[in-house]
């Protein structure tokens, strides 16, 4: 029969095809589900098994229906994103699928960050930045979702600002939410604090539900992936080389006037003209190789040394031509390769070449650090 088969806990439609989608499960599950069978995607087993969730991914369109779920419901909504890739899993269509619920912002991987920054400073820029997106947060949490007591501490502020409501935690792949969920099931629940699965009306989409109360519950709602991000580009090997795991360690380049830094082989920038000699500063993963070179020795070097001295990637028929982009600042700012990191920019009126994969986001920022 032509009906699509769903998962009895969440109601996804159920395939065999992509792990990372919603609704996966075993060929043979997908046969027992055939012949009627009630059955649960892997996610759902997961969780009624184990209490764990596991990440999945959505299309663009059931991102969008479930963002316009939000809008109907009463809740605190909550959007997770990553601090070390702020521009690329900050979603700045929340606030109008929010509706009139409060909104909150909580930049996690915080431990990936400089010790010495304040978080105050972070949270401040984190709010500006989200203004200049549209976004009106009434608060901002910085966490890592790797830290128990920072996720319990969390939880206490959540239930300060939910005020008896539900609450929604939306956000994109890769920023940690199945990290942090999974922390707060192993906080939130015990035997009679039992964690649900369940679908938004009118999709076809997995949510969690884990208790609050009596009545309200935590909602984690699947993710969806950015396609502006550098890992979508990148063999898991190079993932690994360029996603930082620790904190990062900033490194300082006095540059002259037509000198160019290659991130690996990833991303290339070229002081073009300023004020003469200047310093800039990298924020990226420690594994990547950061090479100096003469501007107009730069191309010549790319294309003989491109998954070899500069690396990653770690093949060099692993990317696509770097395309570049030019920029002239107008006071301290980030030039921000999105997934990659930043080079932090200290004058007015420096002008920049930055070059990444195309597909690729660079772009311009009021300096974080
Ligand atoms: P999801 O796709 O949003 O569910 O993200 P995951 O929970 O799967 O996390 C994505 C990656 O980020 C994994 O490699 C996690 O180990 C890592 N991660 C999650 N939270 C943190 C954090 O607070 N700090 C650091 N350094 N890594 C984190």
């Amino acid at each position: 029969h032509d009906e699509a088969l769903q998962c009895i806990g969440c109601g996804a439609v159920l395939q065999d095809i992509d792990e990372k989608k919603s609704g996966f499960a075993p060929a043979k599950t997908l046969e027992k589900a055939a012949n009627e069978e009630a059955v649960y995607c892997k996610r759902c087993f997961r969780l009624r098994h184990y209490n764990e969730v596991q990440d999945v991914e959505l299309t663009d369109a059931d991102f969008l229906n479930m963002l316009h779920e939000l809008s109907h419901k009463d809740a605190l909504i909550v959007n997770m994103v990553d601090i070390f890739d702020f521009n690329g899993s900050i979603i700045s269509g929340i606030q109008r699928f929010a509706g009139s619920n409060p909104l909150v912002i909580v930049g996690n991987k915080v431990d990936l960050l400089p010790k010495s920054l304040k978080q105050s400073k972070m949270k401040q820029w984190i709010t500006e930045q989200a203004h200049l997106v549209g976004l009106r947060p009434k608060s901002v949490y910085l966490i890592s979702a790797l830290d128990k007591e920072a996720v319990s501490n969390l939880m206490t502020e959540l239930e300060k600002e939910r005020k008896g409501k539900d609450i929604y935690i939306v956000g994109t792949t890769n920023v940690g939410k199945s990290t942090l969920v999974n922390q707060i099931i192993s906080i939130a629940t015990d035997e009679e604090n039992v964690v649900t699965t369940s679908y938004f009306p009118g999709t076809t989409l997995g949510k969690i539900e884990i208790p609050l109360d009596d009545k309200r519950v935590l909602v984690d709602t699947p993710g969806v992936i950015q396609p502006a991000q550098l890992s979508y580009y990148l063999s898991p090997e190079d993932i690994k080389k360029v996603t930082p795991k620790k904190e990062i360690k900033p490194k300082t380049y006095q540059l002259n006037e037509q000198q160019t830094l290659f991130l690996g082989g990833l991303a290339r920038f070229d002081y073009l003209a300023g004020s003469g000699n200047q310093s800039f500063v990298s924020y990226v993963s420690n594994d990547i190789y950061i090479h100096r070179t003469k501007t107009d020795k730069a191309d010549e070097l790319y294309a003989n040394q491109k998954g070899e001295l500069l690396s990653p990637p770690s093949h060099s028929s692993d990317l696509q031509e770097l395309r570049r982009v030019e920029f002239s600042t107008s006071g301290p700012a980030d030039i921000v390769f999105s997934g990659l990191g930043w080079i932090s920019v200290d004058e007015a009126n420096t002008k920049i070449a930055a070059w990444a994969p195309k597909g690729v986001d660079v772009l311009m920022r009021k300096r974080l650090i």
